[in-house]
C-alpha cells in the first residue's frame, strides 16, 4: 500500500476555509497517511492542534515563523508588539500536547524585509527549545543560507530543512550531521537543475516530500492551490532521477518521515 507523507503543510491557511473538512476527509482515500501541519505563530497554533486531534493522520509542529515578525496582523506583532519571547513563553504549554511531534515552522527569511537580529534570535531560541524538548525541527531558509547553516552547525538539531534550496555541497554536510531535506513543488519546475544535483548526492534516507500547501503546487498543476495529493508528481520526478517507481519513492520517503518525526505507527484506520 502506497503511502503519501506530507512533511510540511499549512491546512490552517484561510485558503482552505471553504472546504477544509471535505478535503481533509478525502485525503486518506488518495493514499495520504501522514501530514505534518506547521503552525506559524501563537494565532494558528491552537487550530493546528485541533486538526491533529481531529484527523488521525495529521501531526502538529508548533513554532513562530520568521515572517510573523513582519506581518501586521500576526499576533507576534498585533498582540505581542514584536516581543516574540513573550509569545513563545505563552505557547510553551501547548508543546506538552502529545500531538506535537516537532518544533516548526522556524527559520530565517531574507527575502522579505524582516528584522535580521530578531529573526536570528527567534530561530536560535526555538532550536534551544527543540533541544530541551528533544523534538525534531521543520526549518524555513529563504535566501538566508549562511546564517541558517551557522545555527544548524551550532545546534545540530534533527529534523527537516524544508523546501531545500541550497547547494549539493551543503546538502552533503547537512545530511551528514543528521538533517533531512524536504522536496516539493520546486523539484518539478523547469529550472530545478540544482535540486536535481542535490538529489543525486544525498543519501536516499535523508529525503522527505512536502507540499508547503496551499503554496508551491508542482507541475503539472503549478499555480493552483496545492494539497498533499499532488506529492505524487514530486515522487514521479524524483523517481526518474533515482530510477525508482513513484510508489517506491513515496514509500521510502514516508518511512523516512516516520523515522524523523518518530511516528511509529499508522493511525489511519483508527477512529
Ligand atoms: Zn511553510
Amino acid at each position: 500500500m502506497t503511502e503519501i507523507f506530507d512533511t510540511h503543510a499549512h491546512y490552517c491557511s484561510h485558503q482552505f476555509d471553504a472546504d477544509r473538512e471535505t478535503l481533509l476527509a478525502a485525503l486518506p482515500d488518495a493514499g495520504v497517511t501522514g501530514v505534518l501541519e506547521c503552525a506559524t505563530h501563537s494565532g494558528d497554533a491552537p487550530a493546528v492542534l485541533e486538526l491533529a486531534h481531529r484527523y488521525p493522520y495529521i501531526h502538529a509542529a508548533l513554532g513562530i515563523h520568521p515572517e510573523s515578525l513582519g506581518e501586521e496582523d500576526a499576533p507576534t506583532v498585533a498582540v505581542y508588539g514584536g516581543d516574540w519571547r513573550a509569545e513563545l513563553a505563552a505557547m510553551r504549554p501547548l508543546f506538552d500536547d502529545p500531538a506535537v511531534v516537532a518544533v516548526g515552522e522556524i527559520g530565517l527569511d531574507h527575502h522579505w524585509p524582516l528584522p535580521a537580529r530578531a529573526q536570528y534570535e527567534l530561530m536560535e531560541a526555538q532550536l534551544q527549545l527543540a533541544a530541551e524538548l528533544d523534538l525534531p525541527v521543520s526549518v524555513h531558509d529563504r535566501e538566508a543560507h549562511a546564517e541558517t547553516y551557522e545555527l544548524l552547525r551550532r545546534y545540530r538539531p534533527r529534523g527537516v530543512l524544508h523546501c531545500y534550496s541550497g547547494s549539493a555541497e551543503d546538502a552533503v554536510w547537512l545530511t551528514g550531521q543528521g538533517m533531512a531535506l524536504g522536496f516539493g513543488g520546486t523539484t518539478t519546475y523547469k529550472n530545478a537543475k540544482r535540486v536535481r544535483q542535490v538529489l543525486a548526492v544525498i543519501p536516499k534516507t535523508a529525503a522527505v516530500l512536502e507540499t508547503d500547501c496551499p503554496y508551491m503546487a508542482p507541475e503539472p498543476v503549478r499555480g493552483t492551490r496545492n494539497d498533499s495529493r499532488n506529492i505524487v508528481h514530486v515522487a514521479a520526478q524524483i523517481g526518474t532521477l533515482w530510477e525508482m517507481t513513484p510508489q517506491e519513492v513515496l514509500d521510502l520517503t514516508a518511512a523516512n518521515a516516520r523515522r524523523i518525526f518518530q511516528i511509529k505507527y499508522n493511525r489511519r484506520n483508527q477512529p
